[in-house]
């Protein structure tokens, strides 16, 4: 499933991952050969579940471990074995790791001195630094006197200071509550805007991916599975993995009839007919998985422009604060899930009512089989 977008040229490749595998002898493998190239001055977001591979990855990125084949380039050089402190890369984790028995500023000067620069300037720096994450009335403080998000600032702080080629953040944001999240969340792209250096960051979470990053790379069971812009992964997925991984959709199986691209007919286990986008199918009699999301779905839809339409029973309309989810039945059982603004939700139908939904080819994207 990789290559599925054009391989740059290389010549802004900053990093890469070249058929990265990791074994754990009977223990299994975290990574099985993983490619990915990452460009200087991008916000690279690997996205995926737990036990994806995520941390393995950005453990050797880091240098603290190394692939078992494969290798990692760095300006084109390999750099797999590569101690950590020859590497000018700077780690956050997700646990804060701050020295306990130094003040934030301390904590935050430490890189510049283990660098030799001189006390003062070390501490001038770190000031600053610390300034920028809006920490500067706290930093006579020690960790513990410190909340979570002042802790993960401080540890911000201390990778910024002395500004690392690239910045590696493994799920930085996971111990927090989620108003603080979404706050360090806009201070991280603060960070990057202003900084301009090449973050790679891990993460499970959807939404905060696409909140942050130019680009985003799909991975699971040790392997790339797509990558692309968070518009593109959202929009566009090539597999039912990366549709589901990035956000609510309705999955519906069934069998290619005809193929004419790029469109294909299919005709779902349930019977209906669905005009799709072909995307990831081999022709027909192929099965496939039909990916609608659900804010695609048209109520009452204009007979011209949607081919792919049925009668629904709404089940239920759940209030969602900013939109209105709807529940639908198709005469055939089918279940389907429509995201609607609350207004058009207020006005016309109800609980019970049968209504004409559909949704356009375009907006149905014909992936990969069922497993
Ligand atoms: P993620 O960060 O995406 O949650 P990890 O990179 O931590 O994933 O783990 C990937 C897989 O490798 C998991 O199945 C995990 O159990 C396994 N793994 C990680 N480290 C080790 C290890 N030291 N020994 C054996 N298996 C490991
Ligand atoms: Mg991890």
């Amino acid at each position: 499933m990789e290559g599925d977008e054009p391989q740059d040229d290389g010549s802004d490749c900053l990093l890469s991952f070249a058929d990265v595998c990791k074994d754990y002898g009977e223990d299994g493998s975290a990574l099985r050969g993983m490619n990915l190239d990452i460009h200087a001055g991008e916000f690279l977001t690997l996205l995926g579940p737990s036990g994806g591979g995520k941390s393995t990855a950005l453990m050797m990125l880091a240098g603290f471990d190394t692939p078992t084949s494969g290798d990692i380039l760095y300006k084109g050089q390999s750099i797999a074995n590569t101690p950590a402190h020859r590497r000018n890369f700077g780690v956050v984790f997700q646990t804060r790791a701050l020295f306990p028995h130094l003040t934030a500023l301390q904590n935050v000067a430490y890189p510049l001195r283990m660098r030799g620069v001189p006390r003062a300037e070390a501490t001038k720096r770190a000031r600053e630094a610390l300034a920028r994450v809006h920490l500067a009335p706290l930093v006579g403080k020690r960790p513990a006197r410190l909340a979570a998000g002042e802790q993960q600032r401080v540890a911000l702080a201390r990778i910024m200071v002395f500004e690392p080629d690239v910045i590696i953040m493994d799920e930085p944001l996971a111990s927090l509550d989620m108003d603080l999240a979404i706050r360090m969340e806009e201070e991280i792209r603060q960070i990057h805007e202003n900084l301009g250096n090449t973050v790679v960051y891990a993460t499970q979470d959807h939404t905060e991916a696409i909140a942050l990053s130019d680009r985003i790379a799909i991975i699971n069971a040790g392997a790339v599975q797509q990558t692309g812009t968070p518009e593109a992964l959202y929009e566009e997925p090539q597999n039912a993995y990366t549709a589901r991984f990035m956000g609510e959709t309705n999955m519906l199986q069934g069998t290619v009839t005809s193929y004419d691209e790029p469109s294909c007919q299919v005709t779902l286990d349930t019977g209906e007919e669905v005009t799709a986008t072909a995307i990831n199918v081999s022709g027909a009699g192929a099965r496939t998985r039909l990916s609608v999301r659900p804010e695609r779905l048209i109520f009452n839809p204009d007979e011209m422009q949607v081919p792919n339409r049925y009668k629904a029973k709404v089940l239920s309309m759940d209030f969602r604060g900013d939109h209105t989810v709807v529940h639908l039945r198709l005469a055939s059982e089918t279940l389907l899930e429509a995201k609607i603004p609350n207004a058009q939700a207020e006005n016309g139908f109800g609980t019970e009512s049968v209504i004409e939904i559909g949704w356009r080819s375009e907006h149905c994207r014909a992936l990969d089989p069922p497993t």
